[in-house]
């Protein structure tokens, strides 16, 4: 960050050492949120620090440095004002990972600068979902591809006698949450259908209020969601049977509304970490071999580390969005992989559990308390709610709906209960 204190004139000249455009009508210059750190940029950058040796304020010796610490031709942004948020400047970090994507610079060489993320320091981001991309091995021919859930090889026999096969496209994220982009090429057909007839179910159930919800702000779908006492209709709206009094003072209501079907909440845990497998690299596979079978439902957890969830407009994607966060530090209080599953405006983020390069559980209170507390420090200042998902029964959504601004005789009447519920 460089701050520029008066001398307008001044700051004026040094902008137009970037890749900049001039606007004849208002005058003014338009500078490339975009900037390259080439070879053209930093003898512009000395070229005006010399021609104004005498008065130039000296924090621009910060910018000396930051060019210094970017890697020749790496890309980065010129912000006006401040980044006021995380989640803003995950964007930035985001879109930069893009470019130098596109432009064949490989991510984990993208620099950051000195007071980037202190996240940045600890963990290296990924993410996935936003466009369209293929994840996997890559590195072996097509017949010789192997299963990374099942380690089953293409057109060899599983333990069933079942061919093992690689021909459906296997969604990373579900399809039917919005992903059409991320696809894994190293998931079986067996496995593929596996999960999406079992542990997968829990996960659309658990969101299905929000696809509901999210159908009817966007396109009007068509899906319904059905419960005890409502129904939920993209198109319709929405229709609530209600055995209750509604109250005048706060002319308002809360009702509490379970839906039909139901989840069970470490089947959602287990999705959510299954996405998490389909993305790492290959490498990292065989530190997560206990992960994998846990997913597999081979066995059940006791308990399981916490997840955080907030719902906020910052967070709102598009697509639906996974971002994992590997620790790059050898410091046992964090854990080796964590994973944030960003469905509109909702964020989950969980600890990849049973990783061997774990110390800990974070399942003590303690520990997961010591984790979260320093990564939302440098994450966001929404509040987290801490759920708890290692129950193996289901359970049912259950809506915590509020209506206010309810006005006796323009939109609600007082009726007798056995009107509603004969
Ligand atoms: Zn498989």
């Amino acid at each position: 960050m460089l701050k520029w204190n008066g001398d307008f004139d001044l700051l004026g000249e040094f902008l137009t050492i970037f890749k900049y455009e001039y606007l004849h009508e208002s005058r003014s210059i338009r500078i490339d949120p975009v900037q390259i750190n080439s070879r053209e940029l930093f003898e512009n950058f000395i070229e005006f620090v010399n021609a104004n040796a005498d008065r130039i304020p000296k924090e621009i010796n910060f910018f000396q440095r930051f060019l210094k610490s970017l890697p020749k031709n790496h890309f980065f942004f010129v912000v006006f004002g401040t980044i006021d948020s995380t989640e803003r400047l995950m964007q930035y970090f985001d879109s930069l990972r893009e470019i130098h994507d596109k432009n064949g610079i490989p991510v984990n060489k993208v620099a950051h600068s000195k007071d980037a993320l202190a996240l940045l320091k600890k963990y290296d981001l990924s993410f996935y979902g936003h466009q369209r991309r293929l994840v996997g091995y890559e590195g072996s021919h097509k017949m010789d591809r192997v299963c990374r859930f099942c380690g089953g090889q293409n057109g060899q026999f599983d333990a069933t006698g079942g061919l093992v096969s690689f021909r459906n496209k296997a969604h990373v994220i579900p399809e039917s949450l919005g992903n059409k982009k991320l696809v894994s090429i190293d998931e079986c057909d067996n496995c593929n259908s596996k999960f999406g007839r079992g542990i997968e179910q829990s996960l659309l159930e658990y969101f299905s209020v929000f696809r509901a919800l999210n159908e009817i702000k966007g396109k009007g779908g068509k899906k319904k969601l059905v419960g005890k006492d409502f129904v939920f209709h993209p198109e319709k709206g929405f229709e609530i049977k209600y055995p209750g009094n509604i109250d005048e003072n706060t002319q308002s209501l809360n009702l509490k509304l379970k839906t039909n079907s139901s989840f069970i909440p470490q089947d959602v845990y287990r999705s959510l970490v299954k996405m998490i497998i389909n993305v790492l690299d290959n490498p990292e596979l065989a530190s997560v071999q206990r992960t994998i079978d846990w997913v597999n439902g081979n066995f059940s957890a006791g308990l399981l580390p916490n997840i955080m969830i907030a719902q906020s407009h910052d967070f709102y994607v598009n697509d639906p969005m996974l971002v994992t966060y590997r620790r790059r530090i050898n410091e046992h209080a964090f854990p080796h992989v964590v994973g944030e599953f960003r469905f509109t405006d909702i964020s989950l983020c969980f600890v990849v559990p049973f990783s061997d390069n774990d110390r800990r559980t974070f399942i003590r209170n303690s520990d997961f308390k010591k984790f979260w507390n320093d990564f939302e420090e440098c994450r966001s200042k929404t509040s987290w709610m801490e759920t708890s998902f290692s129950s193996k029964s289901p359970r049912r959504t259950v809506i915590n709906f509020k209506l206010e601004g309810l006005k006796f005789g323009e939109n609600f009447f007082h009726m007798k209960s056995k009107d509603v519920n004969p």
